[in-house]
């Protein structure tokens, strides 16, 4: 093995049984130093490609729903924002909204809503049924939060995959200010049911939260090094003008993209996005995102007349263009960056094989 091969792996060696406290200190000091986060990245990158190479996955986004019963204080659809503009789109915008994306050569769907009594499982499982019937060979995740297990099951044997649930912060103190009425328990709860269920899970979390410090960032670490995900959705936070955080900076790109890169070196396998918040925060915000370690982008389908409605910050860009243009945007954005936009389902390696091996 090279000098800089040896150098790249042997960050994610490191890191892999680093003690928390100094993965704290690590964040802090490669927020501060370029040239040690450009040494993260760089290892990012090379075990990234080792993977998936130079391809990033895309998912068709479905925004299905903006109410939601929560009220976490840094979102947009908190059930208390009487600003907020509600819409629920019924089984047939769903589908269509699939099949847009599956003539743009999508075989990957992620159902996203905010928790919405109004989709009981009877309604959702009927939901998924039909996409999976009318499109057997795409992906479907599911990003409906907290559920009972039962519910999880159901949904997993309508034929669901994937479940996205970030777990948004590990240290239980900042999770209980950030959420009223809701538990880190059970947050926990669903991720490990959903792990027992067999979906590829992904948590994940936000950066420059009002009050984080950097070993809150290492407690995120340590928790998704326990969990050991196959998706990690990492953003930093944005305020929205109809909350109590209302005001408050937003996370720093620079913080995002260090834990970017240092959560695809713990775990070299996952399937990272470069989400659309890191896009909103900086125009480059992707493509950085992506040479720091990311590889997924989630593309929106959700119906243009609803889009702006889902507003969960303020600024959040892609809201005015169309499932096509979005498609050749950020295919465009990804190439003048040298990777490729992958349309396939884009499992976790892992599992694929499991898959393939059963
Ligand atoms: S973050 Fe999710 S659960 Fe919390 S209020 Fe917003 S949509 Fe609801």
């Amino acid at each position: 093995m090279d000098k800089r091969a040896d150098k790249q792996t042997g960050w994610s060696e490191k890191l892999k049984e680093m003690p928390v406290e100094e993965v704290g200190r690590l964040i802090e000091a490669a927020t501060l130093d370029r040239q040690l986060f450009g040494e993260l990245a760089e290892a990012a990158d090379a075990v990234r490609q080792q993977y998936y190479q130079n391809r990033v996955f895309a998912r068709g986004l479905i925004e299905f729903t903006s109410y939601c019963r929560n009220d976490c204080l840094y979102c947009g659809l908190r059930r208390v924002n009487a600003t907020a503009e509600r819409y629920r789109l019924g089984r047939e915008a769903i589908v269509a909204a699939c099949r847009e994306g599956y003539q743009l050569g999508y075989r990957s769907f992620v159902l996203q809503g905010g928790e919405d009594g109004y989709y009981t499982t009877r309604r959702l499982t009927a939901i998924i049924d039909t996409i999976k019937g009318e499109f057997p060979d795409c992906a479907l995740t599911l990003s409906l939060g907290e559920r009972s297990r039962a519910d999880y099951a159901e949904f997993r044997r309508a034929g669901a995959d994937r479940y996205l649930l970030r777990h948004e912060t590990a240290s239980p103190g900042l999770y209980a200010r950030l959420h009223p009425d809701m538990s880190w328990d059970n947050r926990r709860r669903c991720l490990d049911d959903l792990r027992q269920l067999g979906y590829q899970v992904g948590a994940g979390f936000m950066v420059g939260l009002p009050g984080q410090t950097c070993s809150d960032l290492a407690a995120d670490v340590e928790f998704i090094r326990r969990l050991q995900p196959e998706m990690v959705g990492i953003g930093p936070f944005i305020p929205h003008r109809g909350t109590p955080l209302a005001g408050q900076p937003a996370g720093g790109l620079g913080q995002t993209l260090v834990m970017v890169a240092v959560v695809r070196l713990v775990l070299p396998k996952s399937l990272l996005p470069a989400t659309t918040a890191v896009g909103t925060i900086a125009g480059d915000g992707r493509e950085r995102a992506v040479m720091a370690g990311a590889n997924v982008v989630m593309p929106n389908l959700t119906p243009l007349a609803e889009r702006k409605k889902y507003m969960l910050y303020d600024g959040k860009i892609c809201v005015n263009d169309s499932a096509s243009h979005c498609r050749g945007c950020i295919e465009g954005r990804l190439k003048r960056v040298g990777f490729v936009l992958d349309l396939q389902r884009g499992d976790h390696c892992d599992w694929r094989r499991e898959r393939a091996a059963g």
